[in-house]
This record gives structure tokens, C-alpha cells and sequence, in this order.
């Protein structure tokens, strides 16, 4: 075995009914990488995803995290253990206050409910404390949506394409913060449209097709234009 790896997913077929989404995936994201997850829409990415947070049972095949089998255990579960996923979308409660939704993230013990850690490591944050979540901007709410992440103590943090709708200027600063993250040493799996900065910053990358993997390997083995052609169809 792979003694670097944190996260494997080996062989997993997840279907919904008759609609096999992803066919004998299999995928390590070793300790401290990061690890770029392409491909067109409809490859299976959010699914890969999801099956490794714990929101899609597989159907066969195993996933792993820190040496433990996962595959079954329940969402919180995984959290504990040090899996979180930003999702697609960002998953904020826009009507709770941005101090409100990263106390959703703690355990309801009380010393557990320090929520200054994600301030340190999101400053524009501490400011919006009272603010509605669904009031903030597109950036900031992703931003949030990392924090409450951050807060959970991840060791691997799964991102569903976070520069989704966000002007470059906001990109750039949402991929400066996962940066930092990743040299905090926190691994990523990054699902990301961005190609460039996502092959910037990864140093392993798959390819998702229709559910298989197409390619896997160095990110700097990935040329954009291989990319594009091969794999997402554009010329
Ligand atoms: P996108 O970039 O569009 O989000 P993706 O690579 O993340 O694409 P998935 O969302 O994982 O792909 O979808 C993979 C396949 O599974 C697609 O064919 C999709 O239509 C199908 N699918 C996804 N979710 C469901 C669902 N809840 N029920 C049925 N089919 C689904």
C-alpha cells in the first residue's frame, strides 16, 4: 500500500437507477497534495465528491481515509475524522448570520465552540459576524463556506468547483485562501472549471470522462491544450 496516501478511492461504481454516474474509479490524494479532479460536465466529478463525504452510497468498491475503511459511515462521521466538503453551490444558510452558520459547524459542547480559529484564517470574516449569510457577496459567501470547513479541523478538504459564478478578481482570492490551506498542509481534492489555476496549484490530477478515469497523473504532465482537446471536446 501507498503509505503517503490519506484518501483512496478504489473501484467504485456509483449508479442512480439505471444511470451509472462513475464505473471502477479509482484515486489517491496523498497527505498534504493537492489534487486537481477535471473533466467535462456530466464526468461524474460531484458524484466522486459526494460518495467520498458520505451523501452517495456506493455501489461497489472502497474508499479509504487515513487507513480506515469509509465507505458506509455516515457524513458527521467522516467530518470527525477529518473529511469536509465545500459543495457545489457552497451549502451556506443564507438566513442565519455568518457567526450563526460556523457554529453550525461545531459540536454543541461548549468548549468546542470557538469559532477564532476561522476568523485568524479568514479575517474579512470577522467583521460580518452578525451579517446574514445570504446578504454577503458571491465571494464572501464562499469564503464562508471554506471557514466552516476550516473549523472542522480537516485533514483533507473536498471543493466543488468554489470559483462557480465569481468575477476573476474573487477567484484569485478564493484560490489565494485555498492556497494557504494547502500550505498549512491541508490536502485538497479540487473539482474546478478554472483548468489553469487549478493545474497551478495541484501537484496530481485526474481526468473524469463519463464516469471513468481518463487520465491520471503528474498536474504538470497536463497540458491545458491536451486538456481541452482531449478531454473537454474544445479545439
Ligand atoms: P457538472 O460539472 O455538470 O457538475 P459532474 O462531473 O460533477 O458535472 P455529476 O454531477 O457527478 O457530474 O453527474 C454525473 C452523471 O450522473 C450525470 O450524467 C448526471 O446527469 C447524473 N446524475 C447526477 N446526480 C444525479 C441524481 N441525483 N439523479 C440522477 N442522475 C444524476
Amino acid at each position: 500500500p501507498d503509505t503517503d496516501a490519506l484518501l483512496t478511492v478504489d473501484g467504485v461504481t456509483v449508479a442512480y437507477g439505471q444511470q451509472v454516474a462513475l464505473r471502477d474509479v479509482s484515486l489517491t490524494v496523498r497527505r498534504g497534495s493537492v489534487t486537481a479532479l477535471l473533466g467535462p460536465n456530466g464526468a461524474g466529478k460531484t458524484t466522486l465528491l459526494r460518495a467520498v463525504a458520505g451523501l452517495q452510497r456506493p455501489r461497489s468498491g472502497r474508499i479509504t481515509f487515513d487507513g480506515a475503511t469509509i465507505t458506509t459511515r455516515p457524513v458527521h462521521a467522516r467530518v470527525r475524522a477529518g473529511v469536509c466538503l465545500v459543495p457545489e453551490g457552497r451549502g451556506v444558510f443564507r438566513n442565519l448570520t455568518v457567526r450563526e452558520n460556523l457554529l453550525a459547524q461545531l459540536p454543541r459542547s461548549p468548549r468546542s465552540r470557538d469559532i477564532g480559529p476561522a476568523l485568524e484564517a479568514f479575517p474579512d470574516l470577522a467583521g460580518r459576524l452578525s451579517q446574514a449569510a445570504g446578504t454577503m457577496s458571491g465571494g464572501q459567501q464562499q469564503m464562508l463556506a471554506l471557514a466552516r470547513c476550516y473549523l472542522s479541523n480537516p485533514s483533507v478538504i473536498l471543493l466543488d468547483e468554489v470559483s462557480m459564478g465569481l468575477a476573476p478578481l474573487v477567484v484569485d482570492q478564493i484560490f489565494d485562501s485555498i492556497g494557504r490551506l494547502a500550505a498549512q498542509g491541508i490536502s485538497l481534492l479540487l473539482v474546478e472549471q478554472y483548468v489553469d489555476r487549478a493545474l497551478d496549484l495541484a501537484d496530481h490530477a485526474y481526468v473524469l470522462n463519463r464516469g471513468e478515469i481518463a487520465f491520471a497523473g503528474a498536474a504538470r504532465d497536463l497540458s491545458r491544450e491536451a486538456l481541452l482537446a482531449d478531454y473537454l471536446g474544445v479545439e
